[in-house]
């Protein structure tokens, strides 16, 4: 007996075995979830857990009938119906048969294991006790949407990363699991010619296209683009877009071994060429306790229009970047330039410091005080920029 129709209620049971499979993507499993009914009433629930049982039995329906079986107070489960986002494979199929399960309802086909016609079909096979119908293809889009999503995030994140250059190293994303208050998607750029081969993180809250006045956010040596999280939201509540990247040596950017790898002229060649990547245009460059601002704006003609330097005390340590000390030659280098001064004959720009806009010095600590500074610096220097273009001019 197999290939029973559907019946009425089974798109509803269904439903609640693709909630099971919700719960398993959410747990990390591939995302296959089963409910068992008898007598339309809901007796058990299973949802896929080998990896995290260290069982490879673990599967949704062995899940479910397992839960059953101890409700009922017994293996052999007459009369009930297993709900099951995907075809069964062999071993389920097994333990079904064994059980005596009445009636299989799938969702989506499976074509590598599935056995209950894609690759074989036991349900049908006329030696084996054969008293389990099979109704197949119920909810069979939204349950194979499931998995295909679920085997698409996956791929993506195994695609393999930029190499790392030998001479340099890369704190692992677990380090980072737990941040507060990140909602920026990770981008990165290992190909402008002044990074050779490292690998920048950067967030960038708008598209390069972007008509926002943008803001180029440079953290100081104690730091790393984390620490500006309340300011790059509030910035970007007001409309504007903003461009935060970690410093070679610092956050989630690649990490040369050697302090000598590191120089104030090699990171404004980093940010002027990163401006020009993501076609910054009349730029407010903020910059964190930066001598080195004035150059990096005076190498960007065009691209940084003002300078806005917070003069901050230094941070609490933060070691999420820093597994070790052997990551740390980036802050340790960038440390000893506190005295350099600004190049003689850069362009006059206008400016602005933490003192001048009346912000706290703790203007970066909570996003209260992070929209208070967003608020004053907009004032400040939307005014004073040059237009990017005519059209983009407020009421203009
Ligand atoms: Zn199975």
């Amino acid at each position: 007996m197999s290939d029973a129709a559907p019946q009425p209620q089974d798109a509803q049971w269904m439903r609640m075995a693709l909630a099971q499979a919700e719960e398993a993507r959410a747990a990390g499993e591939v995302p296959v979830g089963a409910v068992l009914v008898r007598a339309g009433e809901l007796l058990a629930t299973g949802r896929n857990a080998p990896v995290a049982r260290c069982d490879p039995t673990a599967h949704a329906e062995v899940e479910a009938l397992r839960a059953g079986g101890r409700k009922l107070g017994n293996y052999r489960l007459d009369g009930c119906t297993l709900y099951v986002t995907l075809e069964p494979c062999a071993m389920c199929a097994g333990a079904m048969l064994h059980a005596r399960v009445a009636r299989v309802v799938y969702g989506a086909p499976d074509a590598k294991t599935g056995v209950a016609g894609s690759v074989a079909n036991l349900f049908a096979e006329p030696r084996l006790n054969h008293h389990t119908q099979v109704t197949g293809g119920v909810l069979a889009h939204e349950c194979a949407a499931l998995l295909g999503e679920f085997f698409r995030e996956r791929r993506s994140a195994a695609r393999p990363a930029h190499p790392l250059r030998d001479d340099a190293l890369r704190t692992p994303e677990s380090r980072f699991g737990l941040l507060a208050d990140w909602p920026w998607p990770l981008q990165y750029l290992h190909d402008l010619p002044a990074l050779a081969g490292l690998r920048l993180h950067y967030v960038d809250t708008g598209a390069p296209s972007s008509a926002a006045p943008a803001w180029l956010l440079v953290h100081g040596a104690d730091a790393w683009s984390h620490g500006l999280r309340h300011l790059i939201a509030a910035l970007a509540a007001q409309g504007q877009r903003v461009v935060a990247p970690d410093l070679i040596g610092f956050g989630r950017s690649d990490k040369p071994k050697k302090e000598g790898a590191h120089s104030p002229e090699g990171h404004v060649r980093i940010l002027a060429e990163l401006a020009e990547r993501l076609d910054l245009r009349s730029a407010v460059l903020v910059a964190c306790n930066a001598p080195w601002a004035a150059q990096l704006a005076a190498s960007a003609p065009g691209r940084i229009a003002g300078v806005l330097a917070l003069d901050l005390p230094p941070a609490a340590a933060d070691d999420t970047p820093y597994p070790d000390a052997g990551h740390r030659a980036g802050p340790r280098a960038l440390a000893r330039w506190g005295g350099q001064s600004a190049p003689a004959g850069a362009a006059p720009l206008p400016m602005a410091t933490t003192r001048t806009l009346g912000a706290s010095p703790a203007c970066l600590a909570t996003p209260a005080a992070a929209t208070a500074l967003a608020h004053a610096a907009v004032q400040y220097f939307l005014p004073a920029l040059p237009l990017t273009t005519t059209e983009q001019a407020p009421g203009a």
